[in-house]
């Protein structure tokens, strides 16, 4: 594994993992809310289900202000402790509201945006910073001559040196490109080369939500077939989807390890690198309410 996914695990395990908060009624709250600010991206990467526009095709949507706006509303009433991250299903810099959204969001907690770096120019950096945001994360997948570009654009925007994380991302086939490499729930045969995992908890909806540009909420950043949804946050609330029926009947496959709901049923990914602590917050809060679920060990 690159040092940079090991050293980025750990980052997101800090966030993620050392504090979690509980709702009034005593489930864990999502502390890693992922939204997606638009449905297209300028680049064709090969790992990337982008690649097939009969699956991700990109799409001239972006979120709308009254949808982002309504979220980090229900953030303050929660008084929500983790972080935003803008990224998704495309390239969030592309969307004309990314830095009214950076403001919006990080006014209410800390909020992050992964970005393939392309459209970044000094104003923009400077922009980001203005309206408060706390990482920008560059995947850089074109080889190592960017850093020495990014560092000099980042420095000439006088941003601070923990304002920015580069990842290098510019590695073939053979090193997996960089990456953790999955198949994206089964929409990438990519990926396949990774072993499917059909007896294996899976904790990303003990701890994350991921919201499309329209609202809707999927299972996981995972799912690029986008099928399985939760809700939509244009009609229900945060917390009502996060306490949703959907959701806690895959929680509960999912810590007995059975991956036999789609698109679980088809993905690969290891799914329990984050979130344990989470999940056994949730085994004991459906305990409490006489809903038998336990997390088994992985075989
Ligand atoms: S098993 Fe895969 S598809 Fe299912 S919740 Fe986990 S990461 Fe998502």
């Amino acid at each position: 594994m690159h040092k940079t996914i090991e050293k980025n695990l750990a980052r997101v395990s800090r966030l993620v993992d050392e504090d979690v908060q509980l709702s009034e009624q005593g489930f864990p709250l999502f502390n890693w809310l992922e939204l997606s600010p638009i449905d297209t991206c300028n680049r064709s990467c090969v790992f990337c289900p982008k690649t097939d526009p009969s699956k991700a095709p990109n799409q001239p949507h972006v979120m709308p202000p009254m949808l982002y706006q309504k979220l980090a509303d229900e953030l303050k009433a929660i008084n929500y402790q983790g972080t935003v991250m803008l990224a998704g299903y495309g390239e969030p810099l592309l969307s004309k509201h990314i830095v009214d959204m950076v403001s919006v969001f990080s006014a209410v907690c800390n909020t992050e945006i992964t970005t393939n770096g392309d459209p970044l120019n000094k104003r923009k950096i400077q922009q980001l910073l203005d309206a408060g945001v706390g990482k920008i994360v560059v995947s850089m997948y074109d080889g190592p001559e960017q850093i020495d570009h990014y560092k000099h654009l980042f420095s000439q925007a006088n941003a601070p040196l923990d304002s920015y994380i580069l990842r290098d991302r510019w590695y073939g086939e053979s090193e997996e490109y960089g990456l953790k490499l999955t198949n994206r729930a089964g929409v990438l045969s990519f990926g396949e080369k990774v072993e499917k995992l059909h007896h294996h908890p899976c904790y990303y909806p003990d701890y994350m939500m991921m919201v499309d540009w329209n609202g809707d909420v999927m299972l996981c950043t995972q799912d690029w077939n986008r099928r399985i949804k939760s809700g939509n946050l244009s009609f229900n609330s945060l917390v009502e989807v996060w306490q949703s029926k959907l959701l806690k009947r895959y929680r509960s496959h999912l810590h007995a390890g059975k991956r036999d709901l789609p698109p679980c049923n088809q993905c690969n990914a290891t799914g329990t690198l984050h979130g344990k602590k989470q999940a056994l917050l949730w085994d004991d809060y459906y305990a409490d309410k006489q809903i038998n679920i336990k997390i088994v060990e992985s075989e």
